[in-house]
């Protein structure tokens, strides 16, 4: 059986949603050799089976506010010299036919994201030049508050989305840029949901009903999100697993999607492992090599073939060409 599922998993298009792996190449990690310590590189993500990868640009507290678009622009950068030193083996993909074009060369496709909202400040025409610069999602808060709406860890002081995170919301979904829920309070979440519009995406959150965090969403946040068409990546950080995250094993990753297929079915859950941006893993889970053993639970727990591809990567692909296709600039 498990030979059977590792051959369903290499023939299956893989995307893990959110790693803050830009962090340890700044750091010296040699993206392109493995052994390096750490979750990510070129030969683990092949031993994964991922296709298809989102490299978050993640802020740090410390360049926020001022240096933060700043800081966005340099992450971008080593991102980019990364992949260019790649000899061709990473596509960076800003629209279907990229992921197209990758997918059919055997290319990494490379997708970039913001994590942090304070990279536009309070300027919609920052927002549309890192589209220009090839930014296709933002999370629009890490845990603090920002121009645009609370983040998770502002939660008792019961703000939303602001005027101008309206605007950036709206503007995103003109641009066919996708809005990342995770991380977002959940007046915050509620908000971004009443704005209508695109289907939304939470890149790297779990189920608040099996391990009751501040960062996991509750089954109505999980329904509402499936209503607009969404996504929810499944994160690997054990403190979102479990309670207790010395129980956090492979086993646990798929109690969170076998809950979300309870409730709105196979065709809302990716994901999203935050991987080189959690301190503790699952067992079975220690780095992105290791994905194919959430295939093989998968398989054991009787899933279709079918639905373990959407969840594998056929959803969150949906996703992002439904919405990058929506927008205004194609
Ligand atoms: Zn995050």
């Amino acid at each position: 059986m498990d030979r059977d599922a590792d051959a369903l998993h290499r023939a299956a298009v893989v995307v893990d949603a959110h790693v803050d792996t830009v962090l340890a190449l700044e750091a010296g990690r040699d993206f392109y050799r493995g052994g390096s310590g750490g979750h990510v590189d070129l030969p683990r993500l092949r031993a994964g089976g991922v296709d298809v990868q989102v490299f978050a640009l993640y802020l740090e507290p410390a360049y926020k506010p001022e240096r933060a678009l700043a800081r966005v622009l340099a992450l971008r950068d080593r991102l980019l010299r990364t992949f260019a030193a790649g000899g061709g083996a990473v596509r960076l993909c800003r629209d279907g036919a990229d992921l197209d074009a990758a997918l059919a060369a055997g290319q990494l496709a490379a997708v970039l994201s913001v994590e942090g909202g304070e990279a536009v400040g309070t300027d919609l025409a920052l927002l549309r030049a890192l589209h220009d610069l090839d930014v296709r999602a933002m999370g629009l808060t890490w845990n603090q508050r920002n121009a645009i709406a609370d983040g998770a860890g502002e939660d008792r002081a019961q703000g939303g989305l602001t005027a101008f995170g309206r605007r950036v919301v709206a503007e995103m979904d003109r641009l066919g840029m996708v809005v990342d829920v995770s991380h977002l309070c959940a007046r915050s979440f509620w908000d971004v949901l009443e704005c209508g519009g695109m289907p939304r995406f939470a890149s790297h959150s779990n189920c608040r009903a099996l391990c009751d965090h501040v960062r996991n969403l509750d089954d109505a946040q999980i329904r509402a999100l499936a209503m607009t068409g969404g996504v929810m990546g499944m994160n690997f950080f054990a403190d979102f697993l479990d309670q207790d995250p010395a129980r956090a094993d492979v086993g646990r990753v798929c109690d969170h999607i076998d809950h979300i297929c309870g409730l709105v079915g196979p065709r809302h859950v990716g994901l999203g492992s935050d991987f080189d941006g959690i301190q503790r893993t699952p067992r079975g889970l220690e780095d992105v090599g290791r994905l194919p053993a959430l295939t093989r639970e998968l398989v054991r727990r009787g899933y279709r073939q079918a639905d373990i591809e959407a969840i594998l990567g056929g959803n969150v692909l949906r996703l992002l060409r439904a919405v990058w296709a929506g927008g205004a600039a194609g």
